[in-house]
């Protein structure tokens, strides 16, 4: 595989600035109080009085500044530009990592995108190409080699769907196919389930009859019905008005 040439790490000391410059280390200075920005008075709800009856902060004894020694605001100071180059480092492995896999995979991630656009919601390949194309968001643009291997057998198997479509038949007609999708609807009138079927190089959306309520999934079933093509689509249709309605065949049911 080949591989980007990395980029130089990035060292603390180019995010460094000395807080005090012309200032030794064994001398003092002073911050600003943090808890009471340095009035001295505490506005929080619970609080200790001074003399006067005034909230007092606590963590500067009312003083409104914290005296520090030079070395310790340096120490805090290195601190923060160590922080920062390593999210640095961070930002620029993930990048490497990035190019690394495009180089190896070239045009794979614009592939799935535009396979994920192509394919209908309710084939069961969208979902599992939609997950891949997650798991890149998440995984800085890339994926495990077994995942590479999964997504050009979806893209394999959607080439081949593609190129074996043909229309949907139209009109009232006998429909022969298997299940492969289910989807509960809540209308105002009830529950209603649709159904996917794939017939031959097509595909129906429609109830699901009453006379096989039970069928699910991967069931081979028939129906009488009435097609109308998708505009969009002319391998896709949508049946109203089923009737004669059976299953064929059950198909793999899972064990519980
Ligand atoms: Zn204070």
């Amino acid at each position: 595989m080949d591989t980007i040439p990395t980029q130089p790490t990035a060292d603390w000391r180019e995010y460094y600035v000395d807080p005090h410059p012309g200032l030794k280390s064994t001398e003092r200075i002073q911050e600003t109080c943090g808890a009471c920005s340095g009035t001295g008075i505490y506005t929080a709800p619970t609080h200790i009085t001074d003399g006067l009856g005034r909230p007092f902060c606590f963590a500067c004894k009312g003083t409104g500044v914290h005296s520090r020694l030079v070395s310790s605001a340096r120490a805090t100071a290195r601190a923060h530009a160590k922080a920062r180059a390593e999210h640095a480092n961070t930002m620029r492995a993930l990048a490497a990592r990035r190019a690394t896999f495009e180089l190896a995979h070239p045009g794979l991630r614009d592939q799935l995108t535009e396979a994920h656009l192509s394919v209908r919601d309710g084939n069961p390949l969208r979902v599992r190409i939609g997950q891949l194309l997650d798991r890149l968001e998440e995984y800085a643009g890339t994926l495990e080699e077994e995942e590479v291997t999964e997504a050009l057998e979806l893209l394999d198997q959607l080439g081949k769907e593609t190129a074996a479509s043909r229309p949907v038949p139209t009109g009232r007609t006998i429909i022969r196919g298997e299940i492969l999708a289910t989807k509960t609807i809540d209308t105002k009138w009830g529950v209603t389930v649709k159904i996917l079927i794939q017939g031959v190089g097509w595909r129906v959306w429609g109830s699901r009859p009453s006379e096989i309520s039970t069928a699910r999934r991967g069931d081979v079933v028939e129906l009488t019905a009435t097609i109308s093509a998708s505009d969009d689509d002319p391998s896709f249709g949508f049946y109203s008005r089923p009737s004669k309605a059976h299953v064929i065949a059950a198909g793999l049911r899972r064990s519980a």
